[in-house]
Protein backbone atom coordinates (compact mmCIF):
# COMPACT_ATOMS: atom_id res chain seq x y z
CA UNK A 1 0.00 0.00 0.00
CA UNK A 2 2.24 2.62 -1.42
CA UNK A 3 -0.52 5.27 -0.56
CA UNK A 4 -0.49 4.13 3.49
CA UNK A 5 3.13 4.50 3.38
CA UNK A 6 2.30 8.31 3.19
CA UNK A 7 -0.40 8.63 4.73
CA UNK A 8 1.52 7.32 7.93
CA UNK A 9 4.76 9.71 6.69
CA UNK A 10 2.91 13.09 7.43
CA UNK A 11 0.56 11.72 10.77
CA UNK A 12 0.47 14.70 12.06
CA UNK A 13 -1.01 16.42 9.71
CA UNK A 14 -4.68 15.72 7.92
CA UNK A 15 -4.13 12.58 5.81
CA UNK A 16 -7.07 10.82 3.44
CA UNK A 17 -6.89 9.56 -0.07
CA UNK A 18 -6.24 12.01 -2.93
CA UNK A 19 -9.46 12.11 -5.63
CA UNK A 20 -9.39 9.90 -7.86
CA UNK A 21 -6.32 7.62 -6.30
CA UNK A 22 -9.15 5.65 -4.48
CA UNK A 23 -10.24 2.74 -6.86
CA UNK A 24 -14.29 2.80 -7.37
CA UNK A 25 -14.80 5.77 -4.75
CA UNK A 26 -16.28 8.70 -5.04
CA UNK A 27 -14.56 11.32 -2.68
CA UNK A 28 -16.42 14.28 -0.96
CA UNK A 29 -13.74 16.21 -3.52
CA UNK A 30 -14.54 14.58 -6.75
CA UNK A 31 -18.51 15.06 -6.01
CA UNK A 32 -18.10 18.77 -5.54
CA UNK A 33 -16.34 18.93 -8.82
CA UNK A 34 -18.84 17.04 -10.55
CA UNK A 35 -21.32 19.24 -9.21
CA UNK A 36 -19.46 22.64 -10.19
CA UNK A 37 -20.14 21.90 -13.67
CA UNK A 38 -24.01 21.43 -13.64
CA UNK A 39 -24.89 24.28 -11.41
CA UNK A 40 -28.80 23.77 -12.46
CA UNK A 41 -28.84 20.29 -10.28
CA UNK A 42 -28.89 20.51 -6.96
CA UNK A 43 -26.32 18.02 -5.29
CA UNK A 44 -27.08 14.72 -4.94
CA UNK A 45 -25.89 13.83 -1.17
CA UNK A 46 -23.78 10.97 -0.78
CA UNK A 47 -21.47 9.68 1.53
CA UNK A 48 -17.90 11.39 1.61
CA UNK A 49 -14.69 9.68 2.04
CA UNK A 50 -13.02 12.21 5.04
CA UNK A 51 -9.67 13.04 5.62
CA UNK A 52 -8.71 13.03 9.33
CA UNK A 53 -6.26 13.45 11.71
CA UNK A 54 -3.81 11.60 13.87
CA UNK A 55 -2.89 12.85 17.28
CA UNK A 56 1.05 12.36 17.93
CA UNK A 57 0.47 12.50 21.83
CA UNK A 58 3.47 11.08 23.82
CA UNK A 59 1.62 8.28 25.70
CA UNK A 60 0.88 6.78 21.96
CA UNK A 61 2.20 3.18 20.69
CA UNK A 62 4.56 3.85 17.17
CA UNK A 63 3.24 0.64 16.27
CA UNK A 64 -0.46 0.30 16.72
CA UNK A 65 -2.54 2.43 14.62
CA UNK A 66 0.35 1.50 11.64
CA UNK A 67 0.09 -1.85 12.34
CA UNK A 68 -3.93 -2.17 12.24
CA UNK A 69 -3.91 0.16 8.94
CA UNK A 70 -1.44 -2.10 7.44
CA UNK A 71 1.66 1.06 7.08
CA UNK A 72 5.05 1.80 7.60
CA UNK A 73 5.29 3.31 10.96
CA UNK A 74 7.06 6.94 11.75
CA UNK A 75 9.02 6.29 14.62
CA UNK A 76 6.73 8.55 16.37
CA UNK A 77 3.61 7.74 18.53
CA UNK A 78 0.63 7.72 16.90
CA UNK A 79 -1.80 8.50 19.73
CA UNK A 80 -5.48 8.93 18.72
CA UNK A 81 -7.19 9.30 14.51
CA UNK A 82 -10.10 11.81 15.28
CA UNK A 83 -13.19 11.28 13.19
CA UNK A 84 -15.36 14.67 13.26
CA UNK A 85 -16.04 18.10 13.38
CA UNK A 86 -14.21 19.63 16.60
CA UNK A 87 -12.90 22.77 16.23
CA UNK A 88 -8.95 21.34 17.43
CA UNK A 89 -8.87 18.52 14.33
CA UNK A 90 -11.88 19.09 12.39
CA UNK A 91 -12.12 16.01 9.29
CA UNK A 92 -12.49 17.85 5.98
CA UNK A 93 -13.91 15.86 2.43
CA UNK A 94 -12.53 16.72 -0.75
CA UNK A 95 -10.34 20.24 0.83
CA UNK A 96 -13.41 21.30 2.97
CA UNK A 97 -13.37 20.88 6.43
CA UNK A 98 -16.62 19.12 7.64
CA UNK A 99 -17.68 21.84 9.92
CA UNK A 100 -18.01 24.31 7.02
CA UNK A 101 -19.71 21.65 4.86
CA UNK A 102 -22.22 21.22 7.58
CA UNK A 103 -22.43 25.38 8.24
CA UNK A 104 -23.35 25.47 4.72
CA UNK A 105 -26.04 22.97 4.90
CA UNK A 106 -27.03 21.88 8.48
CA UNK A 107 -30.36 20.08 7.81
CA UNK A 108 -28.73 18.30 5.13
CA UNK A 109 -26.03 17.30 7.01
CA UNK A 110 -27.14 16.56 9.77
CA UNK A 111 -30.92 16.26 10.01
CA UNK A 112 -33.75 18.06 10.92
CA UNK A 113 -33.80 15.83 14.79
CA UNK A 114 -30.23 16.47 15.24
CA UNK A 115 -30.20 19.83 14.26
CA UNK A 116 -33.38 20.82 16.53
CA UNK A 117 -31.80 18.83 19.51
CA UNK A 118 -27.87 19.78 18.90
CA UNK A 119 -27.55 22.92 16.81
CA UNK A 120 -25.51 22.95 13.74
CA UNK A 121 -22.38 21.16 14.74
CA UNK A 122 -21.96 17.37 14.89
CA UNK A 123 -22.79 16.29 18.31
CA UNK A 124 -20.32 13.56 18.29
CA UNK A 125 -16.33 12.93 18.24
CA UNK A 126 -15.15 9.40 17.08
CA UNK A 127 -11.56 8.14 17.94
CA UNK A 128 -9.04 5.03 17.77
CA UNK A 129 -6.79 4.97 20.61
CA UNK A 130 -3.23 3.54 20.92
CA UNK A 131 -2.59 3.60 24.23
CA UNK A 132 1.37 2.55 24.63
CA UNK A 133 1.73 4.10 28.25
CA UNK A 134 -0.99 5.96 30.93
CA UNK A 135 -2.59 8.74 29.95
CA UNK A 136 -3.28 11.70 32.01
CA UNK A 137 -5.21 11.18 34.79
CA UNK A 138 -8.33 13.23 34.10
CA UNK A 139 -12.19 14.14 35.11
CA UNK A 140 -14.62 16.16 32.36
CA UNK A 141 -17.31 18.48 33.73
CA UNK A 142 -20.78 18.10 33.40
CA UNK A 143 -23.05 20.02 30.76
CA UNK A 144 -23.72 22.99 33.32
CA UNK A 145 -19.88 23.19 33.96
CA UNK A 146 -18.51 23.07 31.19
CA UNK A 147 -20.54 26.00 30.21
CA UNK A 148 -19.62 28.03 33.18
CA UNK A 149 -16.30 27.11 32.93
CA UNK A 150 -15.90 28.29 29.40
CA UNK A 151 -17.64 31.43 29.57
CA UNK A 152 -15.48 32.54 32.48
CA UNK A 153 -12.37 32.06 30.68
CA UNK A 154 -13.63 33.44 27.40
CA UNK A 155 -14.54 36.49 29.59
CA UNK A 156 -10.93 36.67 31.41
CA UNK A 157 -9.55 36.73 28.14
CA UNK A 158 -7.39 33.56 28.41
CA UNK A 159 -6.74 32.17 24.86
CA UNK A 160 -8.09 29.59 23.75
CA UNK A 161 -4.58 27.97 23.17
CA UNK A 162 -3.22 29.24 26.28
CA UNK A 163 -1.37 26.32 28.08
CA UNK A 164 -3.54 27.66 31.23
CA UNK A 165 -6.92 27.32 29.59
CA UNK A 166 -8.65 24.37 30.85
CA UNK A 167 -12.36 24.61 29.14
CA UNK A 168 -12.07 24.63 25.09
CA UNK A 169 -15.27 24.55 23.95
CA UNK A 170 -18.57 24.84 26.10
CA UNK A 171 -19.58 21.35 26.38
CA UNK A 172 -19.60 18.16 28.11
CA UNK A 173 -17.70 15.39 27.44
CA UNK A 174 -19.51 12.11 28.92
CA UNK A 175 -17.44 9.38 26.43
CA UNK A 176 -17.61 5.55 26.23
CA UNK A 177 -14.53 3.13 24.96
CA UNK A 178 -14.87 0.16 23.11
CA UNK A 179 -12.21 -2.24 23.37
CA UNK A 180 -10.36 -3.52 19.92
CA UNK A 181 -7.48 -5.12 21.72
CA UNK A 182 -7.55 -6.08 25.11
CA UNK A 183 -8.02 -2.64 26.92
CA UNK A 184 -7.17 -1.58 30.47
CA UNK A 185 -6.74 1.58 32.83
CA UNK A 186 -8.26 3.37 35.76
CA UNK A 187 -12.12 4.47 36.13
CA UNK A 188 -13.98 5.59 39.23
CA UNK A 189 -13.18 5.55 42.94
CA UNK A 190 -12.63 2.13 44.81
CA UNK A 191 -14.73 2.13 47.91
CA UNK A 192 -12.86 3.75 50.61
CA UNK A 193 -12.24 0.60 53.02
CA UNK A 194 -10.96 -0.96 49.28
CA UNK A 195 -8.72 1.80 49.08
CA UNK A 196 -7.46 1.83 52.83
CA UNK A 197 -6.58 -1.79 52.29
CA UNK A 198 -4.61 -1.01 49.12
CA UNK A 199 -2.85 1.91 50.87
CA UNK A 200 -2.13 -0.66 53.89
CA UNK A 201 -0.56 -3.07 51.37
CA UNK A 202 2.42 -0.69 50.48
CA UNK A 203 3.04 -0.84 54.21
CA UNK A 204 4.54 3.25 54.02
CA UNK A 205 4.62 4.60 57.00
CA UNK A 206 3.02 8.13 55.66
CA UNK A 207 0.15 6.67 54.66
CA UNK A 208 -1.43 5.99 57.76
CA UNK A 209 -2.90 9.12 58.39
CA UNK A 210 -4.82 8.79 55.06
CA UNK A 211 -5.52 5.23 55.92
CA UNK A 212 -6.87 6.08 59.23
CA UNK A 213 -9.67 8.80 57.15
CA UNK A 214 -10.63 6.26 55.27
CA UNK A 215 -11.54 3.68 57.44
CA UNK A 216 -13.21 6.97 59.74
CA UNK A 217 -15.37 7.90 56.73
CA UNK A 218 -18.11 9.39 55.74
CA UNK A 219 -16.67 7.95 52.44
CA UNK A 220 -17.53 11.07 50.02
CA UNK A 221 -15.44 13.49 52.61
CA UNK A 222 -12.39 11.13 53.39
CA UNK A 223 -11.90 10.64 49.35
CA UNK A 224 -12.60 14.38 48.91
CA UNK A 225 -9.98 14.96 51.66
CA UNK A 226 -7.38 12.32 51.02
CA UNK A 227 -8.00 12.85 47.36
CA UNK A 228 -6.79 16.69 47.12
CA UNK A 229 -4.01 15.92 50.14
CA UNK A 230 -2.52 13.64 47.71
CA UNK A 231 -2.23 15.74 45.03
CA UNK A 232 -0.81 18.61 46.98
CA UNK A 233 3.04 18.83 46.73
CA UNK A 234 3.74 18.55 50.41
CA UNK A 235 2.67 15.13 49.94
CA UNK A 236 6.23 14.41 47.73
CA UNK A 237 8.38 12.67 50.57
CA UNK A 238 5.46 9.95 50.92
CA UNK A 239 5.20 9.78 47.24
CA UNK A 240 8.69 8.86 47.62
CA UNK A 241 8.50 6.12 49.61
CA UNK A 242 5.43 5.21 48.21
CA UNK A 243 7.63 5.06 44.69
CA UNK A 244 10.07 2.75 46.65
CA UNK A 245 7.63 0.47 47.87
CA UNK A 246 5.52 -0.12 44.79
CA UNK A 247 9.02 -1.35 42.98
CA UNK A 248 9.81 -3.40 45.58
CA UNK A 249 6.43 -4.93 47.01
CA UNK A 250 4.83 -4.85 43.73
CA UNK A 251 7.33 -4.31 40.91
CA UNK A 252 4.35 -6.14 38.71
CA UNK A 253 1.77 -3.91 39.22
CA UNK A 254 -0.39 -1.76 37.34
CA UNK A 255 0.76 1.18 39.93
CA UNK A 256 4.67 -0.01 39.86
CA UNK A 257 4.35 0.60 35.95
CA UNK A 258 2.42 4.18 36.05
CA UNK A 259 5.16 5.14 38.70
CA UNK A 260 8.01 4.12 36.31
CA UNK A 261 6.07 5.90 33.55
CA UNK A 262 5.76 9.29 35.60
CA UNK A 263 8.44 9.39 38.48
CA UNK A 264 7.34 12.06 41.07
CA UNK A 265 4.01 12.47 39.66
CA UNK A 266 0.97 13.40 41.77
CA UNK A 267 -0.73 11.10 40.03
CA UNK A 268 1.02 8.19 41.29
CA UNK A 269 -0.87 8.68 45.04
CA UNK A 270 -4.27 9.52 43.77
CA UNK A 271 -4.25 6.73 40.90
CA UNK A 272 -4.17 4.50 44.03
CA UNK A 273 -7.92 5.28 44.96
CA UNK A 274 -9.17 4.80 41.66
CA UNK A 275 -10.70 0.71 40.23
CA UNK A 276 -8.55 -0.97 37.98
CA UNK A 277 -10.71 -2.04 34.90
CA UNK A 278 -9.83 -4.83 31.76
CA UNK A 279 -12.03 -4.46 28.95
CA UNK A 280 -11.95 -7.63 26.56
CA UNK A 281 -11.98 -6.99 22.44
CA UNK A 282 -15.71 -5.76 22.00
CA UNK A 283 -16.71 -4.92 25.64
CA UNK A 284 -17.20 -1.35 26.86
CA UNK A 285 -17.10 1.35 29.28
CA UNK A 286 -19.19 4.55 29.74
CA UNK A 287 -17.44 7.48 31.74
CA UNK A 288 -19.93 10.22 32.60
CA UNK A 289 -19.23 13.82 34.02
CA UNK A 290 -17.11 13.92 37.25
CA UNK A 291 -15.50 10.59 37.02
CA UNK A 292 -11.57 10.33 37.45
CA UNK A 293 -9.89 8.29 34.90
CA UNK A 294 -6.89 7.05 33.03
CA UNK A 295 -6.22 4.44 30.55
CA UNK A 296 -3.21 2.61 30.91
CA UNK A 297 -2.91 0.53 27.22
CA UNK A 298 -4.52 -1.55 24.34
CA UNK A 299 -6.23 -0.26 21.58
CA UNK A 300 -9.44 1.11 21.59
CA UNK A 301 -12.33 2.83 19.53
CA UNK A 302 -13.43 5.94 21.18
CA UNK A 303 -16.80 8.37 21.07
CA UNK A 304 -17.66 10.85 22.81
CA UNK A 305 -19.97 14.10 23.07
CA UNK A 306 -18.22 17.16 20.54
CA UNK A 307 -15.59 18.12 23.42
CA UNK A 308 -12.01 18.57 24.66
CA UNK A 309 -12.67 20.00 27.88
CA UNK A 310 -10.23 17.45 29.93
CA UNK A 311 -9.58 18.58 33.65
CA UNK A 312 -6.33 16.97 34.63
CA UNK A 313 -4.90 16.02 37.75
CA UNK A 314 -1.77 14.06 37.04
CA UNK A 315 0.77 11.91 34.90
CA UNK A 316 1.05 14.43 32.55
CA UNK A 317 3.75 17.52 32.05
CA UNK A 318 0.08 19.22 30.71
CA UNK A 319 -1.67 21.85 33.14
CA UNK A 320 -2.98 20.48 35.90
CA UNK A 321 -5.63 22.81 37.57
CA UNK A 322 -6.08 21.33 41.12
CA UNK A 323 -8.85 23.47 42.39
CA UNK A 324 -11.13 23.71 39.75
CA UNK A 325 -10.25 19.40 39.33
CA UNK A 326 -11.34 18.42 43.20
CA UNK A 327 -15.02 20.67 42.17
CA UNK A 328 -15.57 18.45 39.04
CA UNK A 329 -14.99 15.38 40.81
CA UNK A 330 -17.56 13.50 41.83
CA UNK A 331 -16.71 11.93 45.20
CA UNK A 332 -18.63 8.80 45.21
CA UNK A 333 -16.76 5.68 44.84
CA UNK A 334 -19.10 4.30 41.58
CA UNK A 335 -19.25 0.56 40.43
CA UNK A 336 -17.90 0.16 36.67
CA UNK A 337 -20.59 1.47 34.20
CA UNK A 338 -20.32 -1.27 31.63
CA UNK A 339 -22.47 -1.04 28.19
CA UNK A 340 -23.62 -4.09 27.31
CA UNK A 341 -23.50 -4.91 23.46
CA UNK A 342 -27.25 -5.37 21.56
CA UNK A 343 -26.73 -7.94 18.43
CA UNK A 344 -28.54 -6.80 15.20
CA UNK A 345 -29.38 -7.94 12.13
CA UNK A 346 -26.60 -9.03 9.46
CA UNK A 347 -23.65 -8.80 12.03
CA UNK A 348 -24.44 -5.39 14.11
CA UNK A 349 -23.63 -5.31 17.02
CA UNK A 350 -25.30 -2.19 18.92
CA UNK A 351 -23.76 0.36 21.96
CA UNK A 352 -26.16 2.68 23.35
CA UNK A 353 -25.07 4.79 26.71
CA UNK A 354 -26.74 6.78 28.72
CA UNK A 355 -25.73 10.11 26.22
CA UNK A 356 -28.13 12.14 24.03
CA UNK A 357 -25.05 12.88 21.38
CA UNK A 358 -23.91 9.58 20.57
CA UNK A 359 -24.30 5.58 19.99
CA UNK A 360 -21.71 3.39 18.43
CA UNK A 361 -22.57 0.26 16.06
CA UNK A 362 -20.22 -2.52 15.04
CA UNK A 363 -20.65 -3.82 11.63
CA UNK A 364 -18.50 -7.21 11.13
CA UNK A 365 -19.55 -7.93 7.28
CA UNK A 366 -18.72 -10.77 5.93
CA UNK A 367 -20.28 -10.78 2.31
CA UNK A 368 -23.77 -9.89 3.01
CA UNK A 369 -25.15 -6.21 2.11
CA UNK A 370 -26.47 -4.00 5.28
CA UNK A 371 -28.51 -1.10 4.31
CA UNK A 372 -27.55 2.37 7.11
CA UNK A 373 -30.67 4.04 8.21
CA UNK A 374 -31.01 7.49 7.00
CA UNK A 375 -31.96 10.86 8.52
CA UNK A 376 -29.11 10.81 10.71
CA UNK A 377 -25.20 11.73 10.35
CA UNK A 378 -23.37 9.05 10.44
CA UNK A 379 -19.64 8.93 10.01
CA UNK A 380 -18.08 5.31 9.77
CA UNK A 381 -14.53 4.16 10.23
CA UNK A 382 -13.02 1.29 8.69
CA UNK A 383 -10.72 -1.04 11.54
CA UNK A 384 -10.59 -4.28 9.03
CA UNK A 385 -10.89 -5.60 5.68
CA UNK A 386 -13.01 -3.69 2.77
CA UNK A 387 -16.10 -2.04 2.77
CA UNK A 388 -17.90 -0.29 0.39
CA UNK A 389 -20.21 2.51 0.61
CA UNK A 390 -23.10 2.18 -1.83
CA UNK A 391 -22.58 5.81 -3.76
CA UNK A 392 -19.52 6.38 -1.92
CA UNK A 393 -16.24 5.58 -1.49
CA UNK A 394 -14.57 2.18 -0.69
CA UNK A 395 -13.21 1.92 2.80
CA UNK A 396 -9.58 0.62 4.15
CA UNK A 397 -8.46 -0.15 7.75
CA UNK A 398 -8.23 3.87 8.93
CA UNK A 399 -10.96 5.07 6.13
CA UNK A 400 -13.00 7.16 7.19
CA UNK A 401 -16.36 8.91 5.40
CA UNK A 402 -19.54 10.64 6.06
CA UNK A 403 -23.04 9.85 5.42
CA UNK A 404 -24.74 13.15 5.57
CA UNK A 405 -28.23 12.85 6.84
CA UNK A 406 -30.81 13.09 3.34
CA UNK A 407 -27.96 10.84 1.87
CA UNK A 408 -30.42 8.19 -0.05
CA UNK A 409 -30.65 4.92 1.93
CA UNK A 410 -27.03 3.61 2.21
CA UNK A 411 -25.97 -0.32 1.57
CA UNK A 412 -22.93 -1.40 2.52
CA UNK A 413 -20.79 -4.47 1.52
CA UNK A 414 -18.05 -6.25 1.94
CA UNK A 415 -15.85 -8.45 4.52
CA UNK A 416 -14.49 -6.01 7.35
CA UNK A 417 -15.32 -4.47 10.31
CA UNK A 418 -17.06 -0.64 10.07
CA UNK A 419 -17.71 0.94 12.93
CA UNK A 420 -20.45 3.68 12.57
CA UNK A 421 -21.35 6.67 15.00
CA UNK A 422 -24.52 8.23 14.96
CA UNK A 423 -26.49 10.90 17.62
CA UNK A 424 -27.59 8.66 20.72
CA UNK A 425 -31.12 9.53 19.94
CA UNK A 426 -31.09 8.02 16.58
CA UNK A 427 -30.38 5.08 18.11
ZN1 LIG B 1 -11.47 10.98 29.30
Amino acid sequence: MTLGLTIAAHFSVPFGYVPGQTLGSVSGARRQSETEGAASLPAAPAPMLLATTIRPYEWGSVTALPDLFGVAPTGLPQAELWVGAHPAAPSSAGGTPLPDLIAADPHGMLGTESAARFGSSLPYLLKVLAVERPLSLQVHPSAAGARAGFAAEQARGIPLGDRARTYKDPHHKPEMVCAVTRFHGLCGFREPAAAADHLESLAVPGLEPWIGELRAGPSGRALRSVFTQMLDERAAPVRAEVERSLASRHPESVHAGIARDHPGDPGVLASLLLDHFVLEPGEALFLDAGVPHSYLGGLAVEIMANSDNVLRCGLTPKHVDVAELVRVVDFVPAALHRVEPKPGPDGEVLYRPPAAEFALVRHDLSGAPHVLPRGWPQAVLCLDGEVALAGGPVLRPGDAAFVPADAPACEITGKGTLYRALPGIGA
